[in-house]
């Protein structure tokens, strides 16, 4: 937003440029992440005080900032109690009542000159109940004389966030300075006919109304982020954002891509052999994807579903098309005990198509390495499954049609371009089971198509889950024993705290012990956990299946994907300790099959109340997208996503919770604006795309637009 701007004028000067700014507050301003004028600007208050009007002191609320007036009945130190500790009392009094005004810290003489009996004091502070009356400590006081008050007081003021050695005082006053000087030097581009659809205002004026209020405006807007100049700050980010992915969008269907056709040669058979007819989501599903397969473009599709919709079949039938039309089709999943899943899966139906399949993990011996990497370069192998290890350089296709992409959460954005490269521009389709409210998907996502899979196969019941205290153990063991004499398998899962995996491991290790004491001899318990071998993993999960094993004793490795339809119960310790997506995703492993299914969440005696709180959540619903809403909503889209894609989420002044609407504005009218002829090269539109490129050009790889 530094265009056209005098040369005076620079917002990115630092901020000793303001009066009154020294090194030693600048290092203090540094710690709010305040550098430039224009970081200033941009530092909104979290809340506003109400100064306007002055309430009478019978009717102050207590434990609100308030302002009221009054007459000095006394002043003077009194002791409190039988100790040495001294206060500082004033006694205030109007027509309605008497409150009295406290201060610990105080120099006496100075307080008693200035408290004196039958002054006029106007009083800003917080009223608080103590032993049966009220009071306010260490208030803001002004003086005056006769009938006039100050005008100073009766005014709404921000509330900025501080930090130690930083007054509200002083921050009041940068602000303050910041927006008088520098704020009509805020500029943006946005297009004239949305401007006035949304009653947006200058930039310059938004700021100073959000950092100066007037006295007339709608404290109750500004208090809650609701006011029009707070919305036009936040539609101003979103706007540029959606752009930037609207183009990126844009600029992929313009690319030439594969136009397939769909002649039901393979999917046709595949759909016959399945033991399961596909539920009518997947197939709307499907028909989107194939739309999207035809298209002489290439595809960017996101496929959302619950954890148990059924998307990898989907995933192998879109293979399927790719494979129809002669081309390759990759399968790229984040774990190995994931990617050797699909591929059993895929292996018996794709032999009898007469296809071949390979897979691909960093476990794959050297020979059958070389074998597959030959397989892959001439064309022979028609799908392969792996992990990241799929996306090095020395993995050549004879021609890549369809790159899949599961569990897309838990790769980064880059990965996804690094398997895009492999091919001739191929369609790209990438499934996650997390799901991701709308508000993040559009901007994490935002330049991907969705379809979202929003019915699970018929005939599974709702899983049972149940919060406990680990007092009820025994109970929960019962159980636990009761269930596998049922002939049913379990889950039981720690979490795994990265930076002491070894610490860890050993209480993993320890717990196996410990379970196998508890339940009995008889049972047949293995522990699994991500530092095995991964032969040793496959193993187990084999035995597992197979039903050799009636209880994994497992860290979040199966957190993703992992289907076991006999396993019906799930125990997971230090519930408190996961994320709720999480949780969500760990007790998807069941509730597969037929039989009814059950998930224990298990807090320690230390879980907080808070703590106790989320776990609830996971007791009230079933449903993925409703315990997503609710862990962003505690978490906030940081720790929600993780460091790896926080960086589209990182708002200036827009949030993903409050500013939902105002983003879901943002994005259609910058995905429309890009429909314009020749909004790339057009001249009407250079300082749109020219503002674009300075705020997101970086960030989102834009750096060919315009
Ligand atoms: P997710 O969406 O979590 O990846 P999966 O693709 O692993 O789910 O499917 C979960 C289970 O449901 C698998 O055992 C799969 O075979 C089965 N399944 C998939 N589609 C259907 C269907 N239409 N009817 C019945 N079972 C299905
Ligand atoms: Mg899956």
């Amino acid at each position: 937003m530094t265009n056209q701007q005098p040369h005076s004028v620079n917002l990115q000067a630092p901020l000793t440029t303001l009066k009154g700014v020294g090194p030693s507050l600048t290092q203090k301003l540094t710690r709010l992440n305040l550098h430039t004028i224009e970081d200033l600007l941009y530092c909104l208050p979290h809340r506003y005080e109400d100064r306007r009007e002055i309430k009478s002191i019978a009717k102050l609320p207590v434990n609100e900032v308030a302002v009221f007036k009054g007459i000095i009945r006394s002043g003077d130190e009194v002791q409190v109690g039988r100790g040495k500790k001294r206060v500082f009392e004033v006694l205030v009094e109007d027509d309605s009542g008497q409150i009295l005004l406290k201060w610990f810290h105080y120099r006496r003489d100075w307080m008693k000159r200035r408290y004196q009996h039958g002054a006029n004091i106007i009083v800003v502070g917080e009223v608080k109940f103590f032993s049966s009356h009220r009071e306010v400590l260490h208030p803001e006081v002004e003086f005056y004389t006769g009938g006039d008050l100050p005008s100073s007081q009766c005014r709404i003021l921000p509330v900025y966030p501080l930090t130690e050695g930083l007054s509200q005082k002083q921050m009041r006053k940068f602000c303050q300075q910041a927006v008088s000087r520098y704020a009509e030097y805020v500029t943006t581009h946005i297009p004239p006919d949305l401007i006035q659809k949304h009653q947006l205002l200058s930039l310059g004026e938004a700021l100073l109304q959000i950092h100066c209020p007037s006295q007339q405006s709608d404290f109750n807007q500004l208090q809650s982020g609701q006011s029009i100049a707070r919305k036009t700050l936040v539609y101003d980010e979103f706007f540029y954002l959606q752009l930037g992915l609207a183009l990126r969008q844009k600029g992929r269907q313009l690319q030439r891509g594969k136009a397939f056709s769909v002649s039901h040669r393979y999917t046709k058979p595949l759909v016959a052999m399945l033991p399961f007819r596909l539920t009518a989501a997947q197939r709307r599903v499907l028909g989107e994807i194939k739309l999207d397969m035809m298209a002489p473009h290439p595809m960017n599709r996101l496929i959302q579903g619950d954890v148990g919709s059924g998307k990898t079949i989907v995933a192998l039938l879109s293979c399927l098309i790719a494979i129809e039309n002669k081309t390759q089709a990759a399968v790229v999943a984040p774990t190995e005990i994931l990617a050797e899943q699909h591929f059993n899966q895929f292996k018996p139906w794709m032999n009898s198509l007469g296809l071949k399949v390979a897979l691909l993990t960093g476990s794959t011996t050297k020979v059958e390495r070389q074998q597959i990497l030959k397989e892959l370069e001439n064309g022979v192998l028609n799908l392969i499954v792996g992990t990241h290890a799929l996306l090095q350089p020395s993995i050549v296709f004879h021609d890549l049609g369809l790159a899949v992409i599961d569990e897309q959460h838990r790769f980064g954005v880059q990965q996804r371009n690094e398997l895009r490269k492999k091919g001739d521009h191929p369609d790209v389709l990438v499934m996650t089971a997390t799901p991701i409210p709308r508000t993040l998907s559009m901007t994490l996502y935002g330049d991907l198509a969705l379809s979202v899979i929003d019915e699970l196969p018929p005939g599974r019941s709702p899983i049972k889950t149940r919060v406990a205290s680990d007092s009820k153990r025994r109970a929960i063991i019962d159980f636990v024993r009761k269930q596998l004499d049922m002939g049913q398998q379990a889950y039981f899962v720690y979490p795994l705290v990265e930076e002491s995996e070894k610490l860890d491991l050993k209480a993993a290790t320890e717990a196996l012990e410990s379970l196998q004491q508890e339940l009995g001899d008889h049972y047949r318990l293995a522990l699994l956990h991500g530092r095995l071998p991964a032969q040793d993993k496959e193993a187990i999960m084999q035995q597992f299946k197979q039903q050799q094993i009636d209880l994994l004793v497992a860290t979040t490795v199966i957190e993703v994907g992992i289907d076991v339809p006999n396993a019906s119960l799930m125990v997971i310790e230090h519930a408190e300790r996961f994320g709720l997506a999480q949780l969500h995703q760990l007790r998807g492993r069941v509730g597969r099959g037929s039989a009814q299914s059950y998930c224990i969440l298990i807090r320690s005696p230390r879980c907080s109340q808070e703590g106790r709180q989320r776990l609830e959540v996971m007791q009230q619903s079933n449903d993925g997208f409703f315990i997503a809403e609710a862990d962003l909503q505690q978490r906030g889209p940081g720790e929600f996503l993780g460091t790896k894609q926080a960086g589209l989420t990182d708002f200036r002044v827009g949030n993903l919770l409050r500013d939902a609407q105002l983003l879901e504005l943002a994005r259609q009218d910058a995905f429309q604006l890009v429909e314009q002829p020749n909004f790339s090269d057009k001249t009407e539109y250079a300082l749109i795309r020219q503002t674009l490129i300075q705020r997101w050009g970086k960030r989102l790889e834009l750096a060919s637009v315009g």
